[in-house]
């Protein structure tokens, strides 16, 4: 307790008392889904890179483990502390300015507290386009985003986070400042450094700033709903729209008639544009650099095409920014539905987009006869093979005996999905909440190499521990 009082004092006299926060920490203590709740020695709220590195250094000095934080919207349990009163958050929600813009190379440079919507009208502001585009984006910041490599809405056209990033700074375990922040297309020297510390979920390092890819704003959007009578309509109806319009096709998001079903019972307000109920919808987007008008007549001719050769059962094209607004909306509120409604059994998975329907017809048919009556809330990005396949309770069943189930539902899931070659966890991470998951399916191979990696860069084992490779028994 002692130690703890003579740490926190040094803490203070780095960054000033009112940054090194002791009471009140409920809000830092735990994670968006309310599933996991930790006690931190305290919280640290550095405002630059120095100060960030210093804390570290201090940190290392007395043993104190280190848990780095940013909006606190991930889904696996990462970013909070363990209960044991140990362990300190480095929130880095006061280290938000943007370094610079730079046009012409089409990047800018910013601090990793920087709100991921923030980032976005900064794009805006110079008439650039910063594609990362989550329904968290409110209150994410981009250093979460890199640690957890976030995947999102318009992956199909710009790739994941990791292709988003072009340099980065991160402050090693040591309390060094590692200087990647070059915003260069082409750097074959040696190692690509930068690449461990995407996706790391804090394991290896703080991310202090990067450097991130800027594109052409597009000047026209188009957006449909359609419905659709299975996942096989659903992946040839992707083929065929981006046979048609190639690289303007920026989103293509699934959706089963019970997510749907979902969002409108706790959304009323959400979209009804068909009379009819349908099995599957999916939300299509189309960008690019000319006028709404020619973009939206290309859309509708493409979608005369599907209707005609019966790849889709029904379709409604917004007619408005504020209708394609509202049918986003929809989508973005599957999530949100979920967390009201009753606790599902979640998966985050992705697999080759082939596989995709026979997948589905087999896992839910074999979770159908296992747990009659169970609800399947799949939705997700089918344009980058990533599906949240998340299965609600049957009504029989309450609350507490459905979870009771959830390492048997996983089990069905995920054997399934490492048969398809697929992952179990495509774009949310590891975190506390898959850790043992990953530990089961990944190989020795990899497991050996994840740790080798951890051991180099954190010897103390002080950087988020806990999380993402287990450090234990298997080591
Ligand atoms: C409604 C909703 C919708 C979502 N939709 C998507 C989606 O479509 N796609 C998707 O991929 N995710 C989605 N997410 C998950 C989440 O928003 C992302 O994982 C996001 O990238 C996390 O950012 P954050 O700032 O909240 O990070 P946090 O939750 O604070 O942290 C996440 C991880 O990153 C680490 N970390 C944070 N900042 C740093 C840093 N500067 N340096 C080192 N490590 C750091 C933490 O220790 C933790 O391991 C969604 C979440 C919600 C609540």
């Amino acid at each position: 307790m002692q130690n703890h009082q003579a740490f926190i004092d040094a803490a203070r006299d780095v960054i000033g008392h009112a940054h090194v926060l002791t009471s009140d920490l409920d809000m830092y203590a735990q994670d968006w889904r309310k599933k996991y709740f930790g006690r931190p020695l305290a919280v640290l709220r550095p405002a630059s890179t120095a100060e960030v590195a210093a804390l570290v250094r201090l940190c290392m000095v007395h043993a104190v483990a280190i848990v780095p934080q940013g909006g606190n919207t991930g889904l696996c349990g990462a970013s909070v502390p363990d209960a044991s009163g140990e362990q300190v958050v480095l929130n880095l929600g006061r280290l938000n300015g943007v370094r610079s813009v730079d046009p012409a190379n089409n990047t800018m440079t910013v601090e990793a507290g920087c709100i991921l919507q923030t980032l976005q009208e900064t794009a805006e502001s110079v008439d650039r386009l910063f594609p990362l585009s989550l329904g968290a984006e409110g209150s994410c910041q981009i250093g979460g985003n890199i640690s957890t490599n976030a995947g999102g809405v318009q992956v199909l056209r710009y790739g994941n986070t990791r292709d988003l990033v072009l340099g980065l700074e991160v402050v090693l375990p040591s309390g060094e400042i590692l200087d990647l922040l070059r915003g260069l297309r082409k750097d074959n020297t040696g190692y690509d450094l930068k690449q461990i510390f995407i996706g790391a979920e804090g394991t290896l390092g703080i991310i202090t700033a990067a450097t991130l890819k800027l594109f052409p704003a597009p000047k026209a959007s188009a957006v449909a709903f359609a419905a659709l009578s299975s996942p096989a309509q659903a992946v040839n109806l992707l083929q065929q729209m981006r046979a048609e319009l190639g690289e303007r096709f920026t989103a293509f998001e699934l959706m089963s008639d019970a997510s749907v079903d979902l969002i409108r019972r706790h959304f009323p307000a959400s979209p009804n544009p068909f009379a009819a109920r349908h099995s599957w919808y999916v939300l299509m987007e189309a960008t690019d650099g000319g006028t709404d008008a020619a973009l939206g007549g290309l859309f509708e001719g493409a979608l005369e095409r599907v209707l005609e050769q019966g790849l889709i059962e029904d379709v409604a094209l917004a007619s408005s920014k504020a209708q394609a607004g509202e049918l986003w909306m929809m989508r973005e509120n599957v999530a949100e539905a979920q967390q009201i409604d009753s606790p599902n059994i979640k998966h985050d998975i992705s697999l080759p987009i082939s596989s995709i329907p026979e997948f589905i017809d087999e896992v839910v048919g074999t979770l159908e006869q296992t747990y009659p009556g169970v609800r399947p809330i799949i939705f997700g990005h089918l344009g980058d093979g990533n599906l949240h396949f998340n299965m609600a309770r049957p009504l029989a069943l309450d609350n507490a005996r459905w979870l009771e189930q959830t390492q048997a539902v996983n089990t069905i899931v995920h054997d399934a999905v490492v048969r398809h070659r697929g992952s179990i966890s495509a774009e949310h991470g590891i975190g506390q909440l898959k850790q043992a998951e990953m530990a089961h399916y990944k190989s020795a191979a990899e497991l050996l190499v994840m740790r080798a990696i951890k051991r180099a860069i954190d010897p103390q084992l002080l950087m988020n521990p806990g999380k993402v490779v287990d450090m234990g028994s298997k080591s």
